[in-house]
């Protein structure tokens, strides 16, 4: 088995990361965070499942980590997803496990975000020799393919330079991830939720000589959690596009790096079938989000008088020690770090980190 060192992953470290996850059979949970707190609560989680992980960022994460009283919108989304990665660069190690760092969906008016974030990266990789990030996402599914396919060629020719990857989307993953996405439509035949292997092959006859890319293809997943019958998920998508690229180009087996995105909320079966076609990467959000916020309630409803008086009206007790921030933060991260363990089993990454001292 390979290893590598604790830390965050680029470039040929990455490749070895992903094609050790696709060859052992399991995929890797890619959990958003938007601050400090649930940053450290992935590391956390990583740490005590003995797992490698994805940490990534929307626009709106990064822009929350930025603060949300910075002027400049742009600059927020850009400096806030530059002030996580140093973040995590400097920690990741001393947590023993191997960190993906990455940005999520950047659709086209977000590509001058993705821009901004690469002149950081490259002026950090003249310094260090190094990215700052693993990989970008470019979310091009809502433009035509020929558009969506020149522009992530563009952009990879950039990063490939300095030891990026790039995500790219076919099809139309349904819901919306901070704003950016689509609407569910019950009328429709929601034929966009399903990309076309045929579509896929033409990103990687156009990409693979450029550099390393991984696909959010569409096989009926969504963003978000609801009732369930909307969509159905069809990770035979999935497979039968690996398949077309193999035949194509006589490939190894599984030659495509797969994301599987809207992963919250999805049954077990399906996505142990989606990792067994070569996904390597299954987003996580919405349930982390509910997992980081379940324990503020229950905290604040057994506790109601810290919220509102620094001293009991009655006794005379000091709250202190309830209403500190720590005390409730600390649960959130908690409940953020127990349900990653789930994610870490369902996916098979538990046990499997590569990093070695
Ligand atoms: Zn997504």
């Amino acid at each position: 088995m390979s290893t590598l060192k604790p830390g965050v992953v680029t470039g040929d470290d990455y490749k070895t990361l992903l094609a050790a996850a696709k060859s052992g059979g399991y995929a890797l949970p890619a959990v958003n965070i938007v601050s400090t707190n649930s940053a450290n609560a992935v590391l956390e989680a990583a740490a005590l499942a003995g797992a490698d992980v994805i940490i990534q960022l929307s626009n709106g994460g990064a822009e929350f980590f930025a603060g949300k009283g910075m002027a400049d919108k742009h600059q927020a989304k850009v400096l806030g997803a530059v002030s996580a990665a140093r973040h995590i660069h400097l920690l990741a190690e001393h947590y023993g496990v191997c960190v993906v760092l990455h940005t999520d969906h950047a659709n086209k008016k977000l590509i001058p975000w993705v821009e901004g974030m690469l002149d950081h990266g490259e002026a950090e990789y003249e310094r260090t020799g190094k990215p700052l990030f693993t990989s970008h996402m470019l979310d091009l599914s809502a433009e035509s393919l020929d558009f969506n396919l020149s522009e992530c060629k563009r952009i990879l020719e950039r990063m490939s330079k300095i030891g990026m990857s790039l995500e790219i989307e076919l099809g139309v993953t349904g819901g919306e991830e901070d704003g950016v996405g689509h609407d569910l439509d019950d009328t429709a035949d929601n034929s966009k939720l399903y990309t076309q292997p045929t579509d896929v092959l033409r990103a990687y006859e156009l990409l693979d000589p450029i550099g390393h890319f991984s696909v959010a293809a569409s096989f009926g997943n969504v963003h978000g959690v609801y009732k369930p019958g909307n969509v159905k998920l069809r990770p035979e998508i999935l497979r039968d596009s690996q398949a077309l690229v193999k035949e194509r180009h006589a490939t190894a087996d599984k030659p495509l790096d797969l994301v599987f995105h809207g992963g919250s909320g999805s049954e077990e079966e399906k996505i142990r079938e989606a990792v067994s076609y070569g996904v390597f990467k299954m987003n996580i959000d919405t349930d982390t989000q509910f997992a980081f916020a379940e324990p503020i309630g229950a905290y604040v409803e057994a506790n109601p008088v810290a919220f509102k008086h620094q001293i009991d009206p009655d006794t005379g007790a000091p709250y202190k020690k309830i209403y500190d921030p720590r005390a409730w933060l600390r649960k959130c991260e908690q409940g953020m770090v127990a349900r990653l363990q789930d994610a870490f089993e369902v996916l098979g990454a538990k046990g499997r980190s590569l990093a070695k001292d």
